[in-house]
C-alpha cells in the first residue's frame, strides 16, 4: 500500500515533559487505522502535529506522492492539503437545517452570510444528497440540525468534512457519549469513508475498535508501543500492562 502520511522520529514537549516521544509511523492511502493508548499517551497531540495546531520540537511530517514536508504550513494550508480533522465537540451551525449545513460546507470558502442569500446548483444539491445518504441523514435534510441528537450531529459533521474530500479525515473519540445503536452506525460510516480515503480513529471503546477491523496503533508516553491486528495487540504483554490491565 501507498504511504500517505509518514511521521518520522516526531517529539515535542510541554514544558520540559515529552508528551511526543520519536513517534514514527505511516497511514496507507486508503487505509482505516485505529490509535489506542491510556490518556497522556499523546493521541491528541499526534493529531495537532499533523494538522498544523502544534509544531513538533524535532522530526519530519510528510505527505503525499509528492513527499511534501507538513512542519510549519498553517492548519488551514494543511487542510487544504487534504487533511480533514473532526474534534470531539460538533460545531454544526444549529439554527440551519442539515442541507444548508452540508451546503455550506460544500462551498467552505463562502461565508456563512453569503450562504443564506446563495442559490445551490444542482450538482451541489445532488452532492448533498449524496452525503445525506452516506451517513444517514436523509430523511433529515429538512431539520434544524439543533434539534438533532448528539451522535446525529456527529455523522452530520462527519458529512461536513467529507464534503471537502479530505484524503485523510482523523477523528478523535467520536463514540464518546454515543448510544450503542449510534457507535454501531457510527462505525459502518468511518468504515464506508475510508473505502475511498484514509480514516484516523481514535478510540477507547474497545467494541467500537473491534467494529472497525482494522490495524491498530498503541500509543504509550508518546511512542509507539504495539502495532498490527487488535488481537495481535492486545495480546501484547506490555500493551496490557500499561493500558488494559488497568
Ligand atoms: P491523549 O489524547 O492520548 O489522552 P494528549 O495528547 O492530550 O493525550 O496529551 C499528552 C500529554 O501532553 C498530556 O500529559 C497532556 O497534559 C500534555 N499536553 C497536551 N497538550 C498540551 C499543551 N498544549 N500544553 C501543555 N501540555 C499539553
Ligand atoms: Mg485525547
Amino acid at each position: 500500500m501507498s504511504t500517505l502520511l509518514e511521521v518520522s522520529g516526531v517529539s515535542v514537549s510541554f514544558d520540559g515533559f515529552k508528551a511526543i516521544n520519536n513517534l514514527s509511523f505511516r497511514i496507507g492511502a486508503a487505509e482505516l487505522r485505529a490509535i489506542i493508548g491510556p490518556n497522556g499517551a499523546g493521541k491528541t497531540t499526534f493529531m495537532d502535529i499533523v494538522t498544523g495546531k502544534t509544531k513538533p520540537d524535532e522530526g519530519r511530517v510528510i505527505w503525499g506522492e509528492k513527499s511534501q514536508s507538513l512542519i510549519g504550513l498553517s492548519e488551514a494550508r494543511i487542510a487544504r492539503a487534504g487533511i480533514g480533522r473532526k474534534f470531539q465537540k460538533p460545531t454544526v451551525f444549529e439554527d440551519q437545517t442539515v442541507r444548508e449545513n452540508l451546503l455550506m460546507a460544500l462551498s467552505n470558502n463562502r461565508s456563512p452570510f453569503k450562504v443564506l442569500f446563495y442559490r445551490p446548483a444542482k450538482a451541489d444539491l445532488e452532492r448533498v444528497g449524496e452525503l445525506a445518504e452516506e451517513i444517514g441523514l436523509s430523511d433529515q435534510l429538512g431539520r434544524k440540525s439543533g434539534e438533532l441528537s448528539h451522535g446525529q450531529k456527529q455523522w452530520l459533521e462527519i458529512g461536513m468534512l467529507l464534503a471537502q474530500e479530505p484524503r485523510l479525515l482523523l477523528v478523535d473519540e467520536p463514540a464518546a457519549g454515543m448510544t450503542p445503536a449510534e457507535r454501531e452506525h457510527t462505525t459502518a460510516l468511518l468504515v464506508e469513508a475510508a473505502r475511498t480515503r484514509a480514516v484516523v480513529v481514535v478510540e477507547h471503546d474497545m467494541e467500537f475498535v473491534r467494529r472497525l477491523d482494522c490495524r491498530v496503533t498503541v500509543l504509550h508516553e508518546g511512542s509507539v508501543l504495539a502495532e498490527g491486528s487488535l488481537g495481535h495487540v492486545t495480546s501484547n504483554q506490555e500493551v496490557i500492562d500499561v493500558y488494559l490491565g488497568r
